[in-house]
């Protein structure tokens, strides 16, 4: 199923995301994670690309087995590590493996920024283009409620996201954050600059105190005061962090519902208990 269909119909759509393994030894271990994550039926289950694009095949697999689970799955593409007849031979292999729903991205540029020799893209918005125009995928993209790191203004950024969503994105998926009112915002100036395809919320449950800092270094996002209380008064006790890591991602959640914002994705990082807590959390509101 198209993912863009689902996210356009009427209620509540949660998805979850899980990464490959980095090595054919653990491909067993995140099967047995996305059976697990699947039994919560989520709307879709989306499955990363592994940093500089060079373990698509499990990227593939693992967006496989999510199907055969009966989900609908959403596979990740970077391009700025790989040549385009490299992107083809990972859509062709998609399109052969009944996957057809992609989040087109633009990756990290690597160390150095030693670009492929050979035909490359340089930015998402290229990579939506081309694979609008080859056909049979619905195209997802990322946008970024506080400004892509790199982005000299947000102001800017929204108009390359502007751009790339009229290179045929179908809908966008948020960088995590802490605080609602940023994504608000957000989603007022996307309205504003003409940006009207559906959006995923991104929400991570921050479960342990030795997270925290790096996730905020590589995504970008700003940890709200709220948030820093708790990782003050509980980041020191285990049990007690995930716990409110947990409820903390679940209020976020239903204050995002409460305001109408009904497209929500989980950044799970293969945590079942985790999801599977959120879900019992939401438990009615969400009809599960
Ligand atoms: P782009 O849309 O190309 O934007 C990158 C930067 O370039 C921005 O600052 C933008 O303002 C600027 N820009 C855009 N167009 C132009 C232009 N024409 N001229 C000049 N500047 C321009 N990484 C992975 O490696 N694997 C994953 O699976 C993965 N999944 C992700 C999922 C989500 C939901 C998100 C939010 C991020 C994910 N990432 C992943 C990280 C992502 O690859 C990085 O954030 C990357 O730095 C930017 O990717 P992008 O697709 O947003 O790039």
């Amino acid at each position: 199923m198209q993912i863009v269909t689902l996210l356009s119909s009427p209620g509540v759509h949660i998805s979850c995301e899980v990464f490959p393994p980095k090595d054919f030894a653990k491909v067993d271990e995140v099967k047995a994670v996305v059976a697990d994550i699947a039994a919560l039926t989520p709307a879709y289950v989306s499955v990363t690309y592994g940093a500089a694009g060079n373990t698509p095949q499990f990227t593939r697999e693992i967006a496989q087995t999510v199907q055969a689970a009966g989900v609908p799955a959403l596979a990740h593409l970077t391009c700025v590590n790989d040549t385009i007849s490299k992107i083809d031979a990972v859509l062709d292999s998609l399109q052969a493996a009944g996957v057809d729903n992609v989040l087109a991205l633009r990756g990290d540029i690597p160390e150095g920024a030693s670009f492929p020799s050979g035909d490359h893209f340089t930015h998402a918005a290229q990579l939506v283009r081309y694979v609008k125009a080859r056909g049979g995928f619905c195209v997802g993209a990322a946008c970024y409620p506080e400004g892509h790191p790199e982005a000299t203004s947000r102001a800017q950024d929204m108009d390359f996201l502007k751009r790339k969503v009229d290179a045929g994105v179908d809908f966008l998926t948020t960088q995590l954050f802490f605080d609602n009112a940023t994504l608000y915002h957000f989603m007022y100036r996307a309205l504003r600059a003409g940006i009207d395809v559906p959006v995923c919320a991104g929400i991570m449950p921050v479960i342990n105190a030795r997270q925290i800092k790096r996730i905020a270094a590589l995504s970008g996002a700003t940890l709200s005061p709220r948030f820093w209380s708790i990782v003050d008064r509980f980041g020191g006790d285990a049990a007690s962090m995930r716990q409110a890591g947990v409820a903390y991602a679940t209020e976020q959640i239903i204050d995002l519902i409460a305001n109408g914002v009904e497209n929500i994705h989980l950044y799970t990082m293969n945590r079942v208990d985790v999801a599977r807590d959120v879900f019992r959390n939401l438990g009615v509101i969400i009809g599960k």
